[in-house]
C-alpha cells in the first residue's frame, strides 16, 4: 500500500489541459523518479492480465506507450511493436482510423511486424473512452495477430473504457476520476 501511495503521489494532474474542462493525468513525473519508475514496472509485471508465457510480444501506443512498453518487454524477454500515429512509418503499413470526441485519428504499424498468430499484449499509459486501445486491437488482429490482453497504468473512471475491448483480459494499476 505504501508503494501504491508513492506511485500515485508521483502522478501529476493538470486542470484545463489540453483544453478547458479536462483534468490531464500525467505520469511523466513517475518516469523521472527512479523509485517510482521501478515500482511502476514491478507493478505492471505483477498485474499482467495474462501470464507472461501466454503472449509473444508487447505493442505500445505512441507516444507514452513507448516510454515503458520496451522496458516491460525487455524484463519479460519479449519484443516490442511500435503502434505509431499515421504518417510516421515508411511503407508498407497497415492503418486503422477511429473516432475521437471531435474528428478522427489514425494509427499504423509496419506490415509484417506481427507474425501470423502472434499473441500480443497492448500497453498504454491511460485508458479513457477505450477508443484508442480498441483501434490498436483491431490493427493487431488485421495484421494477423491475436490480442492476449491490455495493460494500462491509469484508467479514468466513469467512461466505461474497458467495454469496447470486449472480453479480452486487461489490467490497470490506478483508477482516477
Ligand atoms: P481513449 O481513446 O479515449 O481511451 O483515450 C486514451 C488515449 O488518450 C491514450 O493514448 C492516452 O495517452 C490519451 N489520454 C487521454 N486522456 C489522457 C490524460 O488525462 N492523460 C494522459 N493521456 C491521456
Amino acid at each position: 500500500q505504501d508503494n501504491a501511495d508513492y506511485l500515485i503521489s508521483r502522478i501529476r494532474s493538470v486542470e484545463g489541459f489540453p483544453k478547458a474542462g479536462i483534468n490531464f493525468r500525467d505520469f511523466m513525473p513517475v518516469l523521472a523518479d527512479p523509485k517510482a519508475l521501478g515500482l511502476m514496472l514491478d507493478a505492471l509485471e505483477a498485474a499482467l492480465p495474462v501470464p507472461a508465457d501466454s503472449f509473444d510480444a508487447i505493442a505500445g501506443l505512441e507516444a507514452r506507450g513507448f516510454l515503458f512498453g520496451p522496458a516491460l518487454a525487455a524484463r519479460l524477454g519479449k519484443g516490442f511493436i511500435a503502434v505509431r500515429k499515421a504518417g510516421k512509418l515508411p511503407p508498407e503499413t497497415i492503418g486503422e482510423s477511429y473516432d475521437l470526441e471531435y474528428g478522427t485519428a489514425s494509427i499504423e504499424i509496419e506490415a509484417n511486424m506481427v507474425q501470423p498468430g502472434e499473441r500480443v499484449l497492448i500497453v498504454d499509459d491511460l485508458i479513457a473512452t477505450g477508443g484508442t486501445a480498441k483501434a490498436a486491437a483491431d490493427l493487431i488482429r488485421r495484421a494477423g495477430g491475436e490480442v492476449a490482453g491490455f495493460s494500462f497504468v491509469m484508467e479514468l473512471i466513469g467512461l466505461n473504457g474497458l467495454a469496447p475491448l470486449g472480453d479480452v483480459p486487461s489490467s490497470t494499476l490506478v483508477t482516477m476520476p
